[in-house]
């Protein structure tokens, strides 16, 4: 079975996301006298603080996903203690290193309402060590006394912790989030990627085996008051094993769709339900899974038609609904590669389509990997004016649809041949990251590709990062091999590695961009 990180890739693109959706939520806090800022918090946390909103009543699509952003906001916050007075002194971020007072503590009833300056001396500007030692236990009093104070600041701010200058920086904001250790979960990710369905499906499928799919039995485990009882049955018990397995609505779906075997016995023979998602994307077919998926995505969307529209949507609606999905799916992404059959005479494409592989015009157009294997294009750019150089990577299968594409940017412009070698390295890292073999590396750099496969021992920058490629690829990789390609036949990796040099944080695309023209 093949194990990698749950993390990986997709949290790329999460992590940076959630980074992105941060900066609002931080502005929420920050700028409180902004026009959205003002018109949030009418709606969403009149008596509180973002970082104590619920998700309330009928909220926006926009609020459903600046809420979940919070964690890291919270995570990258600290007060800066003024006069106190606007920090209330349950579940903020107040205590030394940004740590808070848990909501729940004995006796939280007594300060729920309270701010600090409640616990601070009103002339002198320290702890009243007395009402501390009254109001908390021993552990938590010495954490509230360790807290300093200091004289100068006279106004509560909220600082971002990760930043030397105290502001929020979605570039921070990302490091944050990925380097959450708990965002590693192992499991046969790689199914998941590989679907043939649209990136929001993907990104469903993603978030279900990551647990974090807003069930009402979440939410509830994750503090937000709601109701629990599932939208289409009487179970009181909303959760992803309830929506996807159990609920007879669901079920219904399933045999309508022909997997309910299929989905019987994996169940029956996995621990979790997430193990049996993985499972069932190992055993069943190309077009099964597609289908699988599909519906898990139709499924949740009728749940949320009822949900925030009190729309019912019967069983015949949900399948068609995944139906036509994956058909409009399809037509959009019919290969555009070269296609011997699709010959017709006096079409100017099909006339250099129809060049015959080796000769000099063929060489210039990118070719799709052999059968089974998955094609990857890198190359570098480098912008003097932003003074960075960027990185752009192409993951392709053998029909030439996309898969994956990757960007990274660094700051500085390297001399072109540490650039060129640092794509590769980078792809190599990546690739060999989600456990991917069969792949058919495309650089358009000679020496990078020359020094990959001569085997000489060189110390200096560029040797060193070349050795290190050679190693991951000798060591990761059993069938992959590294192919020099003419500039014309890389340019999806050119026009990435262009864009890159724009960007501060790597970016994960999981939809081909228009500007590549596939
Ligand atoms: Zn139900």
């Amino acid at each position: 079975m093949h194990k990698s990180y749950g993390g990986m890739g997709f949290k790329d693109l999460s992590a940076f996301n959630l980074a992105m959706l941060g900066k609002q939520g931080w502005k929420f806090q920050m700028d409180t006298e902004s026009l959205v800022s003002r018109i949030f918090k009418a709606r969403y946390f009149p008596n509180n603080s973002y970082l104590t909103a619920t998700i309330g009543h009928n909220p926006s699509y926009v609020w459903r996903s600046i809420l979940p952003a919070r964690f890291i906001v919270r995570g990258g916050a600290r007060w800066s203690i003024g006069s106190g007075n606007y920090i209330p002194i349950l579940a903020e971020p107040w205590l030394l290193n940004g740590e808070s007072i848990p909501g729940d503590i004995a006796g939280a009833s007594f300060v729920r309402n309270m701010s600090i300056n409640s616990l601070m001396d009103p002339t002198t500007k320290r702890w009243n060590e007395h009402v501390v030692r009254e109001v908390f236990s021993e552990d938590l009093a010495a954490k509230v006394l360790n807290t300093p104070l200091y004289e100068q600041v006279q106004h509560d701010k909220l600082i971002w912790k990760a930043e030397k200058s105290g502001r929020y920086s979605v570039r921070s904001a990302y490091k944050l989030c990925v380097t959450e250790s708990h965002l590693h979960v192992t499991g046969y990710w790689l199914g998941i990627w590989k679907l043939k369905v649209p990136p929001k499906i993907k990104n469903l499928m993603w978030r279900m085996c990551r647990g974090c799919l807003p069930t009402r039995v979440r939410l509830l485990d994750k503090g937000v008051q709601g109701p629990t009882q599932c939208v289409s049955c009487d179970s009181n018990h909303e959760d992803l094993n309830h929506i996807f397995f159990e609920c007879p609505s669901a079920v219904q779906v399933w045999n309508m769709a022909g997997l309910w075997q299929s989905i019987r016995q994996a169940m029956a023979a996995s621990p979790s339900v997430i193990d049996s998602i993985f499972s069932l994307l190992q055993s069943l077919s190309v077009t099964q899974s597609q289908r699988l998926a599909a519906l898990f995505w139709s499924i949740w969307k009728r749940r949320n038609n009822k949900v925030w529209e009190d729309v019912t949507d019967n069983c015949a609606t949900v399948v068609e609904r995944a139906r036509s999905m994956t058909e409009e799916w399809k037509i959009a992404n019919i290969p555009v590669v070269p296609d011997q059959t699709a010959v017709s005479a006096g079409s100017v494409t099909a006339a250099a389509a129809a060049v015959p592989a080796g000769s000099v015009s063929a060489q210039v157009r990118w070719q799709p990997p052999a059968s089974g294997r998955l094609k990857c294009n890198i190359d570098a750019a480098f912008s003097a004016h932003r003074n960075r150089t960027g990185i752009g990577i192409c993951l392709r299968d053998e029909e030439g649809v996309f898969v994956l594409a990757k960007t990274v940017s660094d700051d500085g412009v390297y001399p072109v041949d540490i650039g060129e070698a640092l794509g590769l390295n980078i792809a190599l890292q990546w690739v060999s990251d989600m456990q991917l073999d069969n792949i058919h590396f495309e650089v358009d750099s000679k020496t990078t590709k020359e020094a990959i496969y001569a085997g000489r021992e060189d110390v200096s920058k560029l040797g060193n990062i070349i050795t290190a490629s050679r190693t991951l690829l000798f060591s990761k990789f059993v069938s992959s091999r590294v192919e020099f390609v003419r500039r014309q036949a890389n340019a999806v990796a050119h026009t990435l590695a262009g864009e890159a040099t724009f960007l501060a944080s790597p970016l994960l695309i999981l939809l081909y961009p228009v500007i590549l023209k596939l």
